[in-house]
């Protein structure tokens, strides 16, 4: 079948014809593909076509897809029943693995997304300062909850129509108790503090920004934010979904030498399945349901499949660190990128942070923060991405995310990448 066949298909079932909204490709234009079959750095499309795939699941399968531990650890954990309802052993072995992994997670709570997490991470956070205001950074994407879908990245940037409120549905009593300053500014930040710190809960940040494309925070920002928030009685929320795990064995946070108050997790640590956490020191963990009385549940909560999957990556990312060797593969990539375009006059540099990067179509680095970022040009953007496409890559379908390098990427995949990226500038 075709890709037009499937998607008119879909379009008929589904709304958009997809299920999560970057994967309709507004942002790039064109049918969007159709994934039947992935293994190790590459995916095989429903028309026959095999892609070198920079996406990974927006990072989620860092050992690349099908990874025969993976497999059989879920083939295992399945055929001996795939929930209860009930706790399992696996889930106090996954916690434990969690908490040894950084001094800031003395508990953590498993849910089942990314959204869920940082959901659960601001109820708790206004829960335990009994105040109701959250301070949020433009460009910053922390899920599809109410209170986060206001000046939001990823989608939202690319699907909605440029007011505040990045979603219809969202009331305007819960988007009013949302601030907005801009990434990487702590004057702003400052600012927003010294007029409304008494009523702040938390202020929430992606360290390494993720969904504006891949924008690094500037030296002193994040321990800035920090100082702010507990000079005021507020706490920090380090939304790790996408940074924990994915640039060390451990968390970001702990890296850059901040202590975050409430940190977030998910993509790398759910092993491909739908599994999420929320962790912090015990006292604040302790005010979360049946212990304490900020509410927070899921049926399918610490599942065990996800949780077998997760364990089995995790102990490889622990006694195998694939890290080092990943950065150096994007580092290439980046350097081998920027000096083709630099050369053949293109107005795209890629912008990356160890294992993650994005070709910005602008010859102006660094990207600092949103407007930088939709100061490049998106048409120029999409032309790129389709003609990666036709040769044989997949990059992200939009501008403002991140692509991903997985362990299962070789030499000879980055080799084909930086060959395909010189390729296709050139025909800009
Ligand atoms: C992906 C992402 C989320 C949402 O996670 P889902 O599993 O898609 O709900 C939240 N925060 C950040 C930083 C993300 O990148």
């Amino acid at each position: 079948m075709t890709h037009d066949q499937i998607y008119s298909r879909a379009c008929t079932l589904i709304p958009g014809g997809v299920n999560s909204p970057v994967r309709a490709f507004n942002a790039v234009g064109g049918t969007p593909i159709f994934v039947t079959s992935g293994k190790g750095a590459e995916i095989t499309l429903a028309d026959g076509r095999t892609l070198i795939d920079c996406c990974c699941s927006w990072g989620a399968m860092i050992l690349g897809h099908a990874s025969p531990l993976v497999t059989e650890a879920v083939t295992k954990a399945a055929a001996t029943g795939t929930t209860f309802g009930i706790a399992t052993p696996g889930e106090v072995e996954l916690a434990e693995r969690l908490v040894a992994a950084s001094p800031l997670l003395e508990k953590v709570r498993l849910v089942n997304s990314g959204t869920e997490a940082v959901m659960t991470a601001v109820r708790l956070a206004r829960g335990v300062t009994g105040r109701d205001l959250i301070l949020k950074c433009e460009g910053c994407y922390h899920g599809h909850s109410d209170s986060l879908l206001v000046s939001a990245g990823s989608g939202v940037l690319t699907a909605g129509d440029g007011t505040e409120v990045a979603s219809a549905g969202v009331p305007a009593i819960i988007a009013r108790d949302t601030l907005v300053i801009p990434y990487n500014d702590l004057a702003a930040a400052e600012r927003a503090f010294a007029a409304h710190g008494a009523r702040i809960a938390a202020v929430i940040v992606e360290p390494v920004a993720g969904n504006m494309g891949c924008v690094p925070p500037v030296e002193g920002y994040l321990k800035g934010l920090e100082t702010l928030a507990h000079r005021a009685g507020a706490l920090l929320i380090c939304d790790e979904v996408i940074n924990a795990f994915r640039f060390r064995y451990g968390l970001y946070s702990d890296a850059a030498g901040i202590e975050p108050d409430i940190i977030t997790m998910g993509k790398v640590i759910g092993g491909g399945f739908p599994l999420a956490a929320i962790g912090a020191k015990a006292e604040i963990m302790d005010a979360l349901a049946p212990h304490g009385k900020v509410y927070q549940a899921g049926t399918l909560s610490g599942n065990p499949v996800a949780v077998a999957a997760a364990i089995a990556v995790l102990d490889e990312l622990r006694t195998r660190p694939p890290y080092a060797e990943m950065a150096a593969k994007v580092t290439r990539i980046t350097d081998a990128f920027n000096a083709a375009a630099t050369r053949i006059g293109v107005p795209m540099r890629i912008q990356s942070y160890q294992t993650v990067f994005t070709p910005f179509a602008t010859d102006a680095l660094p990207v600092r923060n949103l407007a930088d970022a939709q100061a490049a040009d998106t048409a120029l953007y999409a032309r790129f991405f389709h003609a990666m496409l036709a040769r044989g890559i997949y990059l992200e379908p939009s501008a403002f995310e991140v692509n991903f390098i997985s362990a299962a990427h070789t030499d000879t995949h980055v080799n084909t990448l930086i060959s395909a990226m010189e390729d296709a500038l050139t025909t800009l």
